[in-house]
C-alpha cells in the first residue's frame, strides 16, 4: 500500500467514509457510488525484513519511519481492522498446512449467518449504521462499555474510531452469536486498531 502516492492513498478517505466519491473538473461534478470493502497489505518497511531475527533489514529507522507516514492518521482511522502477521518459520509453515484447519465453507456460513443476524436486527449491515442507530445497536454489556472507554482514553480516540470499533464489536458477536457484544468481542476489536497506531 505504501508504494502508491500519498495523494492517491488520500484520496480513498471519501469512499471509505461515505460510500461514495466526488469527480469535479472545471465546470461540473457528480458523485458515483463507491461502497467497497478495502483490502490491503503493506511491509513493515521498504526492504520488507523489519523484525527478522536474523537481522536482515538494512532500512534506516528514518527510511521505515517514512515508509509507514505513507498512510495517514485520517486513513489509518478509517480501517476498521489492522493485523500483523509475522513470517512463519518454514517448520511451523508445513506443520500448519497438514494442521486439521476450519474449512473455509465452514467459515463461509458463519459469515453468512452473521450478515443475515444483522438484516434481521436493523435492515442493513452493521457498517451501514449511522451514528444514533450504532448507540442504540451496538451497545455493549457494562464490562465490555468499561473496556472501550479505557481503551478510547488510552489511544485518544477520534469519535469516528470509537464508532467504528463498536461495529467491529458488534459484528464479532454477530459471529459468535451473542445477543450484545461483550467485553471479549470489544477486547478483540481494539486489538484490530493497535497494530499501526502503536508505532
Ligand atoms: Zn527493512
Amino acid at each position: 500500500m505504501p508504494e502508491f502516492d500519498r495523494h492517491v492513498l488520500e484520496t480513498l478517505r471519501e469512499p471509505l467514509e461515505v460510500g461514495a466519491i466526488t469527480i469535479s473538473r472545471a465546470a461540473w461534478q457528480t458523485d458515483f457510488p463507491a461502497a467497497c470493502q478495502l483490502v490491503a497489505a503493506m511491509n513493515p518497511c521498504p526492504c520488507g525484513w523489519r523484525g527478522d531475527p536474523a537481522g536482515r533489514c538494512r532500512c534506516t529507522p528514518e527510511s521505515a519511519a517514512r515508509y509507514l507516514r505513507k498512510l495517514s492518521g485520517p486513513l489509518l482511522d478509517r480501517i476498521d481492522i489492522q493485523i500483523e502477521i509475522p513470517a512463519l518459520p518454514p517448520a511451523e509453515l508445513a506443520a500448519r498446512a497438514s494442521a486439521n484447519a476450519e474449512p473455509s465453507a465452514a467459515i463461509a456460513s458463519r459469515v453468512q449467518a452473521a450478515r443475515e443476524r444483522q438484516l434481521a436486527r436493523q435492515g442493513k449491515t452493521n457498517r451501514e449504521l449511522t451514528g444514533r442507530e450504532t448507540d442504540s445497536v451496538c451497545q455493549p454489556d457494562a464490562a465490555g462499555e468499561a473496556l472501550l472507554r479505557e481503551a478510547g482514553e488510552r489511544f485518544g480516540w477520534s469519535a469516528r474510531a470509537h464508532y467504528r470499533v463498536l461495529k467491529v464489536a458488534r459484528t464479532i458477536a454477530d459471529l459468535a452469536g451473542a445477543a450484545m457484544p461483550e467485553a471479549a468481542h470489544v477486547a478483540e476489536a481494539v486489538q484490530y486498531r493497535r497494530v499501526l497506531a502503536e508505532r
